[in-house]
Order: structure tokens, then C-alpha cells, then sequence
């Protein structure tokens, strides 16, 4: 297979001199060529500058947590994907559940950010998952295959090689609770069908599938081991070079 992902998504902690700080420590645990998987952390938009100067160096690559659909323009306290890119930026995370819970994201907003992030050359990693009451009802097939219907509708398969998605229950988001292997591995390959029956086999097999949801180096190997996770979007066990760390470890151990 290909590969690993592992991401990490700092949400709203780390302000420049913190994140100095951890990508420092990042920088200085994983020197340029001491890994196989790809790396992405993912600052506050205020700390991309310092987190990109100190990751200069390494092959750990930088995100954005959120973008605007436009260029520029009146659209106060936003960024945008030229800004993103200017930045030193690689990535861009979409539709993560809290966007979508807190500040009204629905499908046809996230789907079209994720248009444009890939436009302008950039990987969009976009999110996935059911919250707690749709999975009790059985629904979180329905609720995953909508999310991510409204996405390939906006993208050809050529453009989908700048697509990663993240299935990340929402009920396992910061919970400590995690979705077992065999859940994350079901859904996973749900999706992956969903990809292989709107395009191919091949195109399928190449878009990475992360699950997110309280991972961390106690339960990374079991979940990176399920046939369809390719890797990991991580938010707590991010904040801490030891613990991120750990789990690049484990995906290396098992790439
Ligand atoms: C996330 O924010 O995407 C996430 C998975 O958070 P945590 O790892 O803290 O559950």
C-alpha cells in the first residue's frame, strides 16, 4: 500500500511562539529523510508563518485548518487559498465537524471550499462522520455518503488526486472514546467503494481515507493496521511532540 498520512490538526491552541515551539521540537525529532509517510500539521492560521519557518528544513508539510471560497474581498476574520498558499501551505482541512457544528458548514459550502483548494494546487483534506443519534438510528452510511456526494459531484477524478478524505465519527472527536478497528474499517471501505462505483478501481485505492477520533500512540497500531486507514488526522495527541511522534513511529513501523 501507500503510504501513511498522518496529520495533525492543532485547532485552536498554539499561538505563533507555542507553535514555534512543537514544530521546533517536530523539526529537531525528525530531520529531512527520517521518514517514509507523509507528515502535515495543521497550526492556527496566525502561527502558519512560524510553524513553516521552523519545519523549513524537514519534510513535515504545513495545513490550514479552514479556507474562504473567494480570493479576496470583504469577508472579514477569513482566509483565503492564494493566502494559504503564500504562506508555504500544502494542505487545507474542510468541513471538519466542528466547522460544520459551530459555524453552520453544510454540505454545498464544504464541497465547495474543497473545489477550491484543489483548483489552486492545493490537497484538501476533507472531513467525514456521523455524529452519536445518527449512528444509534443506523444512519451513518446515509450521513457519510451525502457528505461526501456533495464533494465528488464538484471534482473530476483527475482532480481527486488532491483529495484525501478524513472519516472522523463525531462522537469519538476529543471524547477519548474511539471507534473500534472494525467500525473505522467498515466505514472505510464503505467509502472506498463509494469512490471505486463514482470513478475507478485505481483512482479508489490512490485517495488516502484517515480516521480521526481520539487517536493516539495506545490505540494507533490497531486502527492504522485496518486494510482501508491510511493514516490518521489527529487533534489532542497532536499537541504534544511526544505523542505525535509516537504515532509516527507506529505508522512507520507498519509502512
Ligand atoms: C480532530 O480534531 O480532527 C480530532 C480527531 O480530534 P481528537 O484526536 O482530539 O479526537
Amino acid at each position: 500500500m501507500s503510504n501513511f498520512l498522518i496529520a495533525g490538526n492543532w485547532k485552536m491552541n498554539c499561538g505563533p511562539s507555542e507553535a514555534k515551539q512543537l514544530s521546533d521540537d517536530l523539526a529537531n525529532r525528525w530531520p529531512s529523510g527520517s521518514f517514509q509517510c507523509e507528515v502535515v500539521v495543521s497550526p492556527p492560521s496566525i502561527s502558519i508563518p512560524s510553524a513553516v519557518e521552523s519545519l523549513e528544513d524537514t519534510d513535515i508539510k504545513v495545513s490550514a485548518q479552514n479556507t474562504h471560497t473567494e480570493d479576496s474581498g470583504a469577508y472579514t476574520g477569513d482566509i483565503s487559498t492564494p493566502m494559504i498558499k503564500d504562506a508555504g501551505c500544502t494542505h487545507v482541512i474542510v468541513g471538519h465537524s466542528e466547522r460544520r457544528e459551530y459555524y453552520g458548514e453544510d454540505n454545498d459550502l464544504v464541497a465547495e471550499k474543497a473545489r477550491k483548494v484543489i483548483l489552486d494546487d492545493l490537497t484538501a483534506i476533507v472531513c467525514v462522520g456521523e455524529k452519536l443519534d445518527q449512528r444509534k438510528k443506523g444512519e451513518q452510511e446515509k450521513i457519510v455518503m451525502d457528505q461526501l456526494d456533495a464533494v465528488l459531484n464538484k471534482i473530476t477524478i483527475d482532480q481527486a488526486k488532491s483529495l484525501v478524505i478524513a472519516y472522523e465519527p463525531v462522537w469519538a472527536i476529543g471524547t477519548g472514546e474511539t471507534a473500534s478497528p472494525e467500525q473505522a474499517q467498515e466505514m472505510h471501505l464503505f467509502i472506498r467503494n463509494f469512490l471505486k462505483e463514482r470513478w475507478n478501481e485505481q483512482r479508489s485505492s490512490e485517495i488516502k481515507i484517515l480516521y480521526g477520533g481520539s487517536m493516539k500512540p495506545a490505540n494507533a497500531e490497531e486502527l492504522l493496521s485496518q486494510n482501508d486507514v491510511d493514516g490518521g488526522l489527529i487533534g489532542g495527541a497532536s499537541l504534544k511532540e511526544e505523542s505525535f511522534s509516537g504515532i509516527i513511529e507506529i505508522a512507520e513501523k507498519l509502512s
